[in-house]
């Protein structure tokens, strides 16, 4: 097999299990192995650390599929993806969705595939090298799991072009959706979605959010909500669900809009104001015409998606949560989040409290908010802990 042989002193962080190779730490390439073969990593005193995935692209040049010495195969993906499908059912017993993350990359010890299961849909997503080599196999696993009629491929994120694969989406496995631009209802807490695979972001919808639009619900009735980054209507269905006094939803995507427009209809619920705009923009029009909220909720789009790109982001985050601020009454909820994995929680604690500060009020965290239990966040890889909220009450 072909070997990467670190440099000395650069096997610690692969001794913790974290699961990422960069570049800078390897002394030497054994072999000549191509894009997503499989390669031992071993230390400068030639001891075996891990077998993990080439990517002779990316600064991250291999991912670990395994610490120890086995075959990674076929049986080896199902062995995984079964594992990770298993935890999920154990999850989702209390029925709260029909729908789910059944891989979550690093964390379900599956670097590069991410799995969301709608209503016996699976949307896999392909983001790395290795995942890209497993592809059948992967696909395979899926197809084979209780419940999944259909895989359909959504490999077409940015950071496929770090690791040199061009985008690809299609159906994988199993009958076609029926005609181009199908689409496929879930139910989340009693709420049916409209989802569609083939054309909305990520895998075509945010899984991620379900305990945090169920926790919105609990706070609406009465309540005039503002919801800034609304996609398919995630928060705003469950404001209006929960007896809102009135919603205003925000988005700058107009099939986004379309949506969640239609997804309110789909619920018999009233209407909420749906307004195609850039959400900077808007909150500024809305302090100009004195406009107030008792609770916004404020869920942008990955605006650091490394560090590198952290400060910008920072003044971005610090913009749009200073004028929420502004725009919440007295004793009113902002339930703010960052999907950003270049912004820690504990900046973005920093950046929340730095624009209370200058909003000019005060406020307190009466929650810490996270993405749901099918997206964990590995001891060993802290990076999965990609979604950070907060929910602040403004005081005085
Ligand atoms: N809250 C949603 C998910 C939001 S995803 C849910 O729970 O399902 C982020 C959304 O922000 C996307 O719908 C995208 O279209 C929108 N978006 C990105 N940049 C924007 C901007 N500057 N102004 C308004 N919307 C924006």
């Amino acid at each position: 097999m072909h070997k990467l042989i670190l440099k000395p002193g650069r096997e610690k962080s692969l001794e913790r299990r974290h699961p990422w190779l960069f570049a800078g730490a390897i002394a030497r390439v054994d072999g000549k192995p191509e894009a997503g073969d499989t390669v031992e990593v071993r230390a400068a005193d030639g001891g075996l650390l891990a077998l993990a995935a080439y990517s002779p692209h990316s600064q991250i040049r291999a991912r670990v599929w395994d610490w120890r010495a086995r075959q990674i195969d076929a049986a080896f993906f199902n062995e995984r993806i079964a594992r990770a499908a298993q935890a999920r059912a154990m999850l989702i017993a209390g029925g709260a969705s029909d729908s789910v993350r059944l891989v979550h990359g690093e964390a379900d010890g599956l670097p590069g595939v991410v799995a969301d299961c709608y209503a016996g849909t699976v949307v896999v997503q392909l983001n790395s090298a290795g995942a890209e080599r497993w592809r059948e196999a992967i696909a395979d696993a899926l197809a084979a799991l209780p419940n999944v009629a259909r895989v359909y491929e959504r490999s077409d994120a940015d950071v496929r072009t770090l690791e040199g694969l061009p985008a690809r989406s299609g159906l994988l496995r199993g009958p076609a959706l029926g005609a181009p631009g199908a689409l496929l209802i879930i139910h989340e807490h009693g709420l049916k979605f409209k989802i569609q695979i083939e054309a909305g972001h990520k895998t075509g919808y945010y899984l991620d959010q379900r305990d945090n639009h169920a926790r919105l619900r609990t706070i609406a009735p009465g309540r005039v909500v503002l919801d800034g980054f609304c996609y398919s209507g995630g928060f705003a269905l469950n404001a209006l669900a929960g007896g809102a006094a009135a919603v205003t939803a925000v988005d700058s995507s107009a099939p986004a809009l379309a949506a969640a427009r239609e997804n309110a209809r789909l619920n018999h619920l009233p209407d909420a104001d749906w307004i195609e705009a850039d959400v900077f923009q808007q909150l500024r029009k809305f302090r100009d015409q004195n406009r107030r909220f008792d609770i916004i909720v404020l869920d942008p789009p990955k605006l650091a998606p490394t560090a590198a790109h952290a400060e910008k982001a920072a003044r971005a985050y610090k913009d749009a949560n200073l004028l929420a601020f502004k725009l919440l009454n007295r004793g009113g909820v902002l339930m703010t989040y960052s999907c950003s994995g270049g912004v820690s929680a504990e900046l973005f604690q920093k950046i929340v409290a730095g624009a209370a500060l200058d909003a000019g009020v005060t406020a307190c965290i009466e929650a810490w908010l996270h993405a749901a239990a099918d997206h964990p966040v590995a001891l060993n890889f802290p990076e999965s802990e990609y979604l950070k909220g907060l929910m602040c009450r403004v005081g005085a």
